[in-house]
């Protein structure tokens, strides 16, 4: 192979393996010395593990809005319900206007995005459970968001959001990193050009996944696309879309994972010998009681479903909701 075929193989390579899934980021998360003492809190989890699927857009509201750096540092004052950013030390000019100022023509920017993940506790990028004060310098009782935030939630209410502190509990990590993917997904399948037949494709791969995070919600949006008379093409969309986020907005319980696995096991019927299937059985329910992790009834799963399964159940996004290289350990619990 002469040097440019091998250069041209070498870049075919790189396209390929950059992230496609493109997630905003509080910037100091990233390593960029922007936060009130020039410092960073820097996430190896983001950097060495999510940067292998993820690709990074960082952004600081408070330097966008020319706060400076360094610069004293703010809390939220006031209202919990509509609270305002002052200066810790200085609490009588209220700079709530001058951030907002600084992040409002960005937020329009950030449609693209399939996911952001936060710094926790920032008045300005925690996502929930930011202190407010009292004028006699203790906290209320009720937290709130950052006022960053709370418009990026307003601004685009079906996009997966968390805080960095949170994805260090494998559970949490893994609903949301699914949920990027789900969402990402639907976007690139269904939104740049809707269909019904796209809308049912769609949902017959995430049929297991839905089963397994929330049973009614999956029997309701099967119903949703099977009996759609009246509603148009873009409102059944809109339905669907905000149901099915919804509906994966909370970790599946192990119950619930056992009876997606019931499920699938019924479509190796005929191909497994009765003591093959019992030995499943056996491990589907100790998964259940919590005496072994999701991948090894999964993982068993998997293996014979490679050799005996139908198109449809191989296809379905529960066996992979997202790449295997930056699943938690063990996939859980
Ligand atoms: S938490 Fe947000 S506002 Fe504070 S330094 Fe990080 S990116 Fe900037």
């Amino acid at each position: 192979m002469n040097n440019q075929s091998t250069i041209a193989t070498d870049k075919v390579k790189n396209e390929i393996n950059q992230p496609s899934i493109q997630v905003g980021i509080s910037a100091c998360l990233v390593g960029n010395e922007v936060r009130y003492n020039g410092g960073h809190t820097q996430s190896r989890l983001c950097l060495d593990l999510l940067s292998q699927c993820f690709k990074f857009t960082s952004f600081c509201p408070e330097v966008e809005a020319g706060f400076g750096i360094p610069r004293p540092t703010m809390r939220l004052t006031g209202d919990p319900t509509s609270p305002q950013l002052v200066f810790s030390n200085d609490s009588t000019s209220d700079l709530t206007a001058q951030l907002v100022k600084g992040f409002e023509k960005k937020l329009p920017e950030m449609g693209h995005l399939d996911g952001y993940i936060l710094m926790k506790n920032s008045p300005s990028c925690g996502l929930e459970r930011v202190k407010v004060y009292q004028p006699n310098g203790h906290p209320h009782q009720i937290r709130t968001a950052g006022v960053f935030a709370k418009a990026l939630k307003e601004q685009y209410p079906l996009m997966p959001i968390e805080e960095e502190g949170r994805l260090h509990d494998d559970k949490l990590f893994d609903n949301f990193v699914l949920r990027v993917y789900a969402y990402s997904n639907f976007r690139k399948e269904v939104l740049e050009q809707p269909s019904l037949h796209k809308l049912m494709v769609f949902h017959s791969r995430y049929k297991y996944l839905l089963m397994a995070h929330n049973q009614d919600k999956c029997r309701t949006l099967g119903r949703l696309l099977g009996a759609n008379k009246n509603e148009s093409l873009e409102e059944l969309t809109h339905t669907y879309f905000s149901s099915f986020i919804e509906a994966l907005s909370k970790p599946a319980s192990r119950k619930n994972h056992a009876n997606a696995l019931f499920h699938i096991l019924g479509y190796l019927k005929g191909n497994l010998s009765s003591m093959g299937r019992e030995h499943i059985v056996e491990i589907i329910h100790n998964y259940n009681k919590g005496l072994t992790p999701l991948t090894t009834p999964l993982t068993l799963l998997k293996h014979h479903l490679m050799q005996h399964g139908s198109a449809y159940i191989k296809d379905q996004r529960y066996l992979e909701p997202y790449p295997e290289k930056i699943s938690p350990m063990v996939r859980y619990l």
